[in-house]
């Protein structure tokens, strides 16, 4: 039976695959490791996170909500992908140290959310004009 969307967040989080375009631009900036992380929408365990819209541990990115404006915003995909794959990945991060830096300077001035905001903002333009080029490819293909 399907749910509406109304109803949706009682259900439980769900896996969903970013697009192909996106993957294969995240790869160019990330490596190969793109492949191995999850983002799982709908999640429960994004929700107990009170005000996040998003978490992440090692290899998944949890998201209160929907996927698909997710996606679509490369601010938002650039950040949770960089913690990701390089904080969680390399054990730069653990929910030990993030609570640290967290009790320490609050969430906005920890470190690691500053180097993600970072990083998000000094790739953007970057990120839109290889997934353009990746879509623009997606598309020709299938035409
Ligand atoms: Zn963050």
């Amino acid at each position: 039976m399907m749910a509406s969307n109304r109803y949706r967040f009682l259900l439980p989080g769900r896996r969903v695959d970013a697009p192909a375009p996106l993957r294969a631009t995240l790869r160019e900036l990330f490596g190969e490791m793109v492949d191995a992380v999850e983002v799982i929408e709908y999640s429960w365990f994004a929700r107990v996170h009170l005000r996040a819209i998003a978490t992440t541990r090692r290899r998944r990115i949890y998201l209160r909500g929907a996927a698909a404006p997710f996606f679509d915003d490369p601010v938002f995909v650039l950040h949770e992908y960089f913690h990701v794959l390089a904080q969680w990945e390399p054990r730069r991060l653990s929910v030990w140290k993030y609570l640290v830096e967290l009790f320490r300077r609050g969430y906005w001035d920890n470190r690691f959310e500053i180097e993600a905001r970072e990083f998000a903002e000094d790739h953007r333009h970057r990120y839109c004009a290889l997934l353009a080029r990746h879509r623009a490819a997606t598309t020709s293909r299938h035409a």
